[in-house]
């Protein structure tokens, strides 16, 4: 793991890896010390699209860690930016929250809910039949299905809660069609984030807490992967997996140990 020090760019997811809920994890803040003194480029990727990268500089700084906005990347920027490649000035009809909204107005896109091009989806708290069967109605008229990911339920300090991938599911089952999805682990997103950076694949590695988003789409943009264990994922689990992450630690406080070691 030593020779992590040696690359440019680093993707950072940010639950389960930076904080958990409200509580900052093991070396967090020092690793990003770390990345600032050592002129390393690096972005936190999250597939949480409710949030604005504004917002979430907030919590991290709330939480002691200061970084510019520029330095997040969310799965509903990266929907955007696929949307806006795929149709230019589109309309859309969004079940989501603000991240989600304005990321797409900035991308060009305008809402609607008469023929829009695009019904997304997206994390929101406020969830109402009248929105899906809305969406149901417009995905039967053409409008094209997006989820900006598909995780299914995400851990919170209040215990599990459901996430887009059953958020969408509803329109899927009741309109007969399957969705797209943007976030990780789609290697679009992957893509996108080291294309920011600036940097190669070689140079490149990211570090996550889970196997089925992080690890995956790392692997499959080829780029080097460090799992942490401070999330979702315990050691036991690896075993059940057909892939393995290159390296394997506790949390940031010991990717930091076994780097500067
Ligand atoms: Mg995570």
């Amino acid at each position: 793991m030593k020779e992590l020090r040696n690359k440019h760019a680093f993707i950072i997811d940010m639950d389960g890896v930076v904080y958990h809920g409200d509580t900052l994890l093991p070396g967090a803040a020092e690793f990003v010390s770390w990345l600032e003194a050592n002129g390393k480029k690096f972005l936190f990727l999250t597939n949480a699209s409710d949030k604005a990268p504004r917002e979430l500089r907030q919590k991290l700084s709330r939480l002691g860690i200061e970084v510019p906005k520029e330095n997040f990347y969310t799965s509903a920027l990266a929907t955007a930016s696929f949307l806006r490649s795929q149709c230019p000035g589109g309309t859309a009809f969004v079940i989501g929250e603000a991240g989600l909204i304005n990321a797409l107005y900035q991308a060009g896109f305008t809402m609607s809910d008469v023929r829009p091009d695009y019904v997304v989806v997206g994390d929101t708290r406020s969830y109402s039949y009248e929105r899906l069967e809305k969406a149901v109605h417009l995905v039967l008229e053409g409008a094209r299905l997006i989820g900006t990911s598909c995780d299914i339920s995400d851990p919170t300090e209040n215990g599990v809660v459901p996430s887009t991938g059953a958020l969408i599911s509803p329109i899927e089952l009741t309109a007969g069609r399957k969705a797209y999805f943007v976030g990780k682990p789609n290697p679009l997103m992957m893509r996108h984030a080291i294309k920011r950076l600036g940097c190669s694949r070689e140079q490149t590695v990211i570090i996550g807490d889970r196997m089925d988003t992080d690890i995956v789409a790392g692997i499959e943009t080829e780029i080097e992967t460090v799992l942490v264990l401070s999330g979702v994922t315990a050691r036991e689990d690896l075993a059940r997996f057909a892939y393995a992450p290159r390296h394997v630690a506790g949390n940031l406080a010991e990717v930091m140990a076994a780097m500067t070691s």
